[in-house]
């Protein structure tokens, strides 16, 4: 048996079991939002809540509080998300650290609820994540021990005043530079948003399709083909994103500190709220902005809106990079990855906020996609104050023989080798997950000796 809440899981295993002869269990009609408490600011959602759903109720409910969106699509699971420590952009990024109160079906049919939730009566069931001795949260993350049915998320008040920032690097500029810059923003608390850094191939990759004509259709696009492309384009080296909110005081204070963190390092830094990204897109409309913002207007509102709460589709094209017939709109609105066989392998390794750190992940990524015929189409989340996590994109395109094959030998060894250095990665794809991979001997013992006991005939997603 192996659940899916809503099945998105692109890039990491689709809906797809670890094994032939399963039983998909799909959970996508239990899709109910409730118990929502504007004092503390949480909400229950069940496994099949999507983020827009999420959204909508919150904004029907007077939008005192925001949901975290991803940049997937909208009609992801929020819960499934979160179960897989999946991530977002707003200060409740880090999906795991605001949900509470797990409804669990074990594998023999009984219901285990965790924390205060399994407390009857506990008042601060929603409140508070720690009932008194061992906590069980994390053991039905990325685990396969049990359905989980439904649990709290809490939630982001909505700030009085809040405010996204865009930047490109000055040539020159690493994303040494940038992390090192940023670090103390990032822990002292003055950006509160996950900082998000994209090189110039995850960018362009976001604003167009692989450049076939100009490559004679060769692959990969190398370094020296993407200069003048990106450089055309008016995309840096490398580009970023955050936000900053709280009182209108506190944003403008925030606002000058990252300026002086960033001068010299970047070409552009714009400070955006909701007005004046109208007002800006207004300007764009009528052709009133210089080329590279003019173009770049239509990447910055879909981030802007992640930034404030706002769930988007737009990232989702990103995954026909490599695609050659253009998206059919008039045969199926929707953009679906899998259905139109655009190929996305992640690999997403977990590194310590330090710029060398950042640059080493970065240099082994280049090496070994180009190696493989693959372009390194990089971001970097700085996702809590001490951690950042590289998310690498494969692209490709499943219809071409061999496809697959080129990357997921691609995606195995960048794998390896990032590991090999000790970056590992934050979340496998679901039919690489092995109990006990990269655990010391005592924690693998103690991962089997549960199984064994939570799952003794491994039913959930056997063969993982
Ligand atoms: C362009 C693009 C951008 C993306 N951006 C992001 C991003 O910003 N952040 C991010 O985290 N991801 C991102 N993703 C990856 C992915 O699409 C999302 O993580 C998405 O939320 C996963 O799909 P889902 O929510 O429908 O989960 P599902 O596919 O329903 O579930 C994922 C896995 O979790 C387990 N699971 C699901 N439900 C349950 C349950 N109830 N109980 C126990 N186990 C369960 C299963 O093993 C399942 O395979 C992106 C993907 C694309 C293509």
């Amino acid at each position: 048996v192996h659940p899916v809440s809503r099945g998105r899981n692109w890039g990491y295993g689709s809906r797809v079991p670890p094994r032939d002869g399963a039983v998909v269990l799909d959970l996508h009609r239990l899709a109910s939002v409730g118990d929502y408490d504007p004092e503390l600011g949480t909400v229950r959602v069940e496994a099949g809540v999507t983020q827009v759903q999420l959204h909508d109720f919150l904004l029907a409910r007077g939008g005192a509080h925001l949901m975290d969106p991803t940049g997937s699509t909208p009609d992801a699971s929020v819960l499934a998300n979160a179960l897989e420590r999946g991530f977002g952009h707003t200060p409740h990024a880090d999906h795991a650290d605001h949900l509470v109160g797990l409804e669990v079906v074990l594998p023999d049919g009984s219901v285990l609820r965790t924390g205060l939730a399994g407390t009857p009566g506990a008042a601060a069931a929603a409140a508070h994540r720690w009932a008194a001795g061992p906590a069980l949260d994390g053991l039905f993350l990325q685990s396969r021990l049990g359905v989980v049915t439904s649990a709290t998320v809490q939630l982001m008040p909505r700030p009085a005043a809040a405010r996204s920032f865009f930047f490109s690097a000055v040539p020159g500029t690493g994303v040494a530079d940038l992390v090192d810059a940023l670090r103390p923003l990032r822990q002292a608390g003055t950006v509160g948003s996950a900082v998000h850094l994209a090189n110039a191939y995850k960018v362009v990759s976001g604003l167009q399709r692989y450049p076939w004509d100009r490559t004679g259709g060769a692959t990969p696009l190398r370094p020296e083909a993407l200069a003048p492309l990106a450089a055309g384009l008016g995309v840096g080296p490398w580009s970023g994103s955050g936000a900053l909110y709280g009182s209108a005081a506190q944003v403008r204070d925030a606002a000058r500190q990252v300026r002086r963190a960033l001068r010299g390092r970047v070409t552009t830094l714009r400070f955006l709220d909701d007005r004046r990204l109208a007002a800006v897109e207004t300007l764009a409309r009528r052709g009133l902005l210089p080329g590279v913002l003019g173009r770049g207007v239509g990447l910055v509102r879909p981030v802007h809106g992640l930034l404030m709460g706002r769930p988007s589709p737009h990232a989702i094209e990103s995954a026909y990079w490599r695609m050659r017939e253009p998206f059919d709109a008039a045969r199926a609105p929707e953009r679906d990855p899998d259905r139109d066989g655009c190929g996305l392998l992640w690999v997403s390794p977990v590194l310590p906020l330090r710029g060398r750190d950042a640059a080493e992940v970065d240099r082994i990524v280049t090496r070994v996609t180009l190696g493989h015929g693959l372009e390194p189409v990089v971001s970097l989340t700085l996702l809590t104050p001490r951690s950042a996590v590289a998310v690498v994109s494969l692209l490709f395109d499943r219809t071409v023989p061999g496809g697959d094959e080129q990357a997921a030998a691609c995606a195995a060894d960048l794998t390896a080798r990032l590991a090999a250095a000790g970056y590992h990665s934050y979340r496998p794809a679901v039919p690489a997950r092995r109990d006990g991979t990269g655990l010391d001997e005592a924690s693998a013992r103690v991962v089997a000796a549960v199984r064994r006991e939570v799952d003794p005939a491994g039913i959930l997603s056997a063969g993982a």
